[in-house]
């Protein structure tokens, strides 16, 4: 007897080969069958008519740290048919760590993932130091699997200490640093993470920041040892040191046999030939035999904020942001002082010209205000846009939120050929991340309906592929991606006609009831990870905890 039997699929297998009808049968955690009709009884059959039924869904780019020692579900990830997650991004991972670095690490996470206090404080019980312990820790929590990645900056604070943060590696300190990656990996990481870009809470450079490359390459020949992978955040906000970044992660690949992959790659009306060339260096580095992905995002970039906390909506306005960072009452007064309100209104906008007009409000005390742009409102107040936003703010106890839509990799004609292309890596969702700036879920959904059934660029096939088969064989893991007899029962169930993303709604089902935007899943029916079923349309989340550490 099958535990699973799914009948009448339309099975989409995730390589990208076309669509075929028949039943799938699971038994102990397992693909046993896939194609052809089977007569056999099962513990609980699906029938499938209509839908398709493809591998679990495996996100690349996600900072669920955190929440997956509070959350083993990653909600609502994994509704949307998300299996497999990769976390540790951006050089930041909650392990290797030592405990006295634990305050230090949560601050930088909050800064640089936007996520809160309650994340962190009190949601969870520190139980580890190194790699192993962690893994442990994840073990029997989850009800999806994770591929964890070891970050950088921890790994360098582990060997340096406060130095990490100060200069580079001595030949001794990059020796430790090597010995402490081989035990993470041999626990369980999928590969090393590190950022060129990102800064701590007083806004200095992270420790990864602080590397030579010498350094890198010496952690990089340890990834060589397992062919692990290099995650990168490369310097996205300019096309020139970016495409300089793939050719050094060219010469890191061919050197140590490594796979790597850096994200963001963003398409805006203000960079247009930005992923044109930065694809072009990656094709000619590819040709060479180099593994270098960019990870691009389906979803638009929609940033909203309150006052209540330093949104990254902020990071070029210095001024702005560090007044931001302030506590409640301390801004409140800050915005309320005549000098510095005069001094924020010329930072945001010189010669008077604003440059945020366009921004709308989003929840207001005053229902009337709801939508309507900051340049509207202002042109009724014989105001301007920045000094409406503070006088708002400051007559809502920082409660308004406002939204700044579309701000860029917003064109489906431009984003949807970027997103086919075989040199792209479909990825870079933040899952978890910059949770009160915009709901980082959904984006599997909105890849179907915007990209496959309403614009065509890519295929049924083809959309499932780039995020179930490719997936699995860029970043190593072993085992999942495919419908293949023998293979991880990773499965969702879905309508091709209707899958999507759902809304961006205000959430407060945070740790202490702290707010974040998140989606529901539209078209999704059933979810299964290892064989049992997680979360399904008709009843919601099972208290079914399958999720493993992904093999590689
Ligand atoms: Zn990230």
């Amino acid at each position: 007897m099958f535990d699973i039997l799914i009948r009448n699929a339309r099975i989409v297998d995730g390589s990208g080969l076309p669509a075929f009808h028949g039943d799938v049968a699971i038994e102990a955690g397992r693909l046993r069958h896939v194609g052809g009709h089977l007569s056999a009884e099962a513990r609980r059959t699906i029938d499938a008519r209509g839908r398709v039924v493809a591998p679990g869904f495996i996100d690349p780019h996600t900072h669920f740290d955190a929440q997956l020692l509070w959350d083993g579900q990653a909600r609502p990830a994994l509704e949307h048919g998300v299996t497999t997650v990769v976390h540790g991004n951006c050089s930041l991972s909650l392990a290797p760590l030592k405990a006295a670095h634990r305050p230090k690490l949560v601050r930088m996470f909050q800064q640089i993932e936007e996520m809160p206090d309650a994340a962190f404080e009190g949601a969870f019980e520190w139980t580890w130091e190194g790699f192993d312990a962690y893994v442990d820790a994840l073990r029997g929590r989850l009800a999806l699997n994770v591929a964890p990645l070891a970050g950088h900056s921890p790994l360098r604070m582990w060997v340096m200490g406060e130095d990490a943060q100060k200069r580079a590696a001595t030949p001794e300190e990059t020796r430790a640093m090597q010995d402490v990656l081989r035990t993470c990996l041999e626990a369980g990481a999928v590969g090393l993470s590190t950022s060129y870009v990102d800064v701590d809470e007083t806004l200095a450079p992270v420790p990864s920041r602080h590397a030579h490359f010498e350094e890198l390459d010496a952690l990089a020949a340890v990834l060589g040892e397992y062919g692990r992978m290099l995650q990168v955040v490369p310097e996205f906000y300019s096309t020139d040191i970016t495409v300089a970044r793939v050719d050094q992660l060219a010469e890191l690949s061919l050197k140590h046999g490594i796979p790597t992959t850096f994200s963001p790659l963003f398409d805006s009306a203000a960079t247009p030939t930005n992923v044109s060339r930065v694809l072009e260096r990656v094709g000619e580095q590819v040709a060479r035999g180099a593994r270098v992905w960019p990870q691009v995002q389906t979803r638009p970039i929609d940033i909203s904020f309150s006052f209540e906390i330093a949104s990254l909506f902020f990071v070029t306005q210095p001024v702005w942001y560090m007044i931001l960072r302030l506590p409640h009452e301390a801004k409140l007064a800050a915005l309320r002082e005549p000098a510095t309100r005069a001094s924020l209104i010329d930072a945001a906008e010189p010669g008077g010209v604003s440059p945020w007009g366009n921004l709308r409000v989003r929840a207001s005390a005053d229902a009337s205000l709801i939508g309507r742009t900051l340049a509207d409102i202002a042109q009724e107040r014989g105001s301007s846009p920045a000094a409406v936003l503070i006088d708002l703010s400051v007559e809502e106890d920082l409660g308004a939120h406002f939204i700044v839509a579309r701000m860029g990799h917003d064109d489906p004609a431009r984003v949807g050929p970027a997103l086919a292309d075989d040199l792209v890596h479909i990825g870079a969702s933040d899952g978890g991340a910059h949770i009160q700036s915009f709901a980082t879920y959904g984006d599997t959904g909105y890849l179907f309906s915007t990209f496959v059934r309403d614009g065509k660029y890519l295929s049924l096939e083809h959309a499932v592929r780039k995020i179930t088969g490719d997936t699995a064989r860029i970043w190593g893991i072993r085992d999942r991606g495919l419908l293949r007899p023998g293979m991880a029962a990773d499965v969702v169930v879905f309508d091709p006609e209707t899958i999507a993303r759902g809304e961006e709604l205000a959430a407060h089902d945070m740790p202490e009831g702290g707010m974040r935007y998140v989606r529901d899943a539209r078209g999704v029916d059933t979810v299964i990870v290892n064989g049992e079923v997680t979360w399904s349309a008709a009843d919601g989340y099972t208290p079914a905890r399958p999720g493993e550490i992904t093999a590689y």
